[in-house]
């Protein structure tokens, strides 16, 4: 299994984003001398927070990668967490940093392994 692929869309991703958040703070210095009554800073100020969002979500992604990777290192990659059945390699596929096999992730969610 390679997750270098994975990884880096991901990577190209929070550049992305970073790229984007930046120049909106640039632009946000310029404009937001008034920032509560300038329509426009508003604007800025939920395009900036829905980057934001999509930011967080993607370094968890990223994160969960990271984890995938050790899993791969450790020999215990493509094995369920919770059962400890091997995951089908279409889910792996799908989410490559996924923990569980498709029967715990929809009928057992929630609960911990061991339980
Ligand atoms: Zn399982």
């Amino acid at each position: 299994m390679d997750l270098r692929a994975h990884v880096d869309r991901v990577d190209a991703k929070i550049g992305s984003l970073r790229t984007q958040l930046t120049a909106l703070a640039d632009e946000q210095a310029l404009t937001s001398h008034d920032d509560e009554h300038d329509p426009e800073g508003v604007t800025i100020a939920v395009q900036r927070a829905q980057l934001q969002a999509l930011l967080a979500g993607a370094e968890r992604d990223r994160a969960e990668l990271d984890l995938a990777a050790e899993r791969i290192a450790a020999g215990t990659y493509g094995s369920c967490a919770v059962c400890g059945d091997p995951i089908a390699a279409e889910r792996l596929e799908a989410l490559p940093a996924t923990r569980t096999c498709i029967v715990c992730a929809t009928t057992r969610r929630g609960r911990q392994p061991g339980t």
